[in-house]
């Protein structure tokens, strides 16, 4: 597209948007990464339930008879739904930004960052299994 640039990922409006660098955008980022933790937590009903089977799951998985690989391999699962449900609730949120009218594409987008949480949540009960059964 002509908005790519040689040697960069962006164009050249949003590089503008870029400025900080370093300490201060570290800072920065994570304050926007809480502000996306309660918007996700506000906004979607999703997320607020693997909330809950989160702070169920981690701490059981820390008194699971399983060695430490096993432990970090069920926290992962668990902590990958998050991340999935992060990620396809962004997906939402600009497909709502560019139309709330149903559209073919929209929807594909959307079906298939649901399709990427459905993926996650199998995976969980699948690593409990093998690492708690082998
Ligand atoms: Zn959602």
């Amino acid at each position: 597209m002509s908005d790519q640039q040689p040697g960069g990922i962006r164009a050249d409006g949003a590089s503008a948007l870029k400025g900080k660098t370093g300490f201060t955008r570290v800072v920065n980022a994570f304050f926007y990464s809480l502000a996306g933790l309660r918007a996700a937590f506000r906004d979607e009903a999703a997320f607020r339930q693997e909330v809950v089977l989160a702070a169920l799951l981690l701490p059981l998985a820390f008194f699971m008879p399983v060695g430490g690989i096993g432990k970090a391999l069920m926290i992962a699962s668990v902590l990958l739904v998050l991340i999935v449900e992060l990620l396809n609730s962004a997906v939402e949120v600009l497909a709502d930004k560019v139309t709330t009218e149903k559209h073919e594409l929209i929807k594909n987008a959307k079906d298939i960052g649901s399709a990427a949480v459905l993926v996650a949540l199998i995976n969980v009960p699948v690593v409990w299994m093998l690492a708690l059964f082998g």
